[in-house]
């Protein structure tokens, strides 16, 4: 099921390792000389999307507290993947930055959504009302926006075994909306971190978007699992430099578990 794509070196006298063979992903777990440093940089392919593309997951560091950000489940939110990406380049220079973690970063967990720029994937599915969350129903008329079942689409099972894997015990789900929107909205006891996420990017803290969401992941995750999630809400209209600088030491204080730079 899982494919080992790699391992980056980010510590001293590393070996790359297990490039594109598949293996248990509790192989990560084996000690070797990374887990002395906990320095690591791994790279997984946790599955395809609906048009064939590679999801990732890049997992830094091997400590005992494991949390998992991700974004461009919305094709039409790009600063979602591409601040990803910026973290991912961040943690991949500065290691000491997830030390004592294991931090999982999917930058895009719809690609086929954003190479075309729509919300949903390829099969017209909003991926974010297609999780099996106790709330889930169809969606009203013939469209299937919310899928035919819960799961039904491949990006949303290739996120649900990345958690499997990883079991983080706090999440960070990037979104963009319009500008005056933006937020810090949280899915169970995720106040905290909402607070302090919100003490570093300035945008509010939010309980509740004002609309229903069945089926999505802050209620399959926050709701109905308790795991804090934070859904990030950047403001839509900021060009991606800006969103990152704006957000960087957010992403990190919700890492690190207080202000990092
Ligand atoms: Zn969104």
């Amino acid at each position: 099921m899982w494919r080992r794509l790699g391992m980056v070196s980010t510590g001293v006298g590393l070996i790359l390792t297990g490039c594109a063979t598949t293996q248990r992903t509790d192989d990560l777990v084996r000690p070797d000389t990374t887990e002395v440093s906990g320095k690591t940089h791994r790279r997984f392919e946790i599955g395809r999307s609906v048009e064939g593309t590679t999801l990732v997951m890049d997992v830094f560091g091997t400590g005992s507290e494991r949390l998992l950000i991700f974004g461009g489940i919305h094709g039409n939110e790009p600063t979602s993947a591409t601040v990803a990406h910026d973290l991912i380049d961040y943690l991949a220079a500065n290691p000491e930055a997830y030390l004592g973690r294991r931090v999982g970063v999917i930058p895009e967990v719809n690609p086929d959504g954003l190479a075309r720029g729509t919300r949903s994937n390829v099969r017209g599915v909003d991926l974010n009302r297609n999780f099996p969350a106790e709330n889930w129903k169809r969606s009203a008329g013939s469209a299937n926006r919310h899928g035919e079942r819960p799961a039904s689409e491949p990006e949303t099972r290739a996120l649900l075994r990345a958690i499997e894997y990883l079991q983080p015990e706090r999440i960070v789900s990037i979104h963009s909306i319009g500008r005056g929107r933006h937020c810090n909205n949280f899915d169970g006891p995720a106040r905290y971190w909402a607070e302090l996420m919100a003490e570093q990017n300035g945008y509010v803290v939010a309980e509740s978007m004002g609309y229903p969401t069945p089926g999505s992941f802050g209620s399959w995750a926050g709701v109905d699992r308790l795991i804090p999630t934070i859904t990030l809400e950047l403001p839509r209209e900021l060009d991606a430099e800006t969103t990152w600088q704006e957000n960087r030491t957010a992403l990190l204080a919700f890492i690190c578990n207080g202000f990092a730079d």
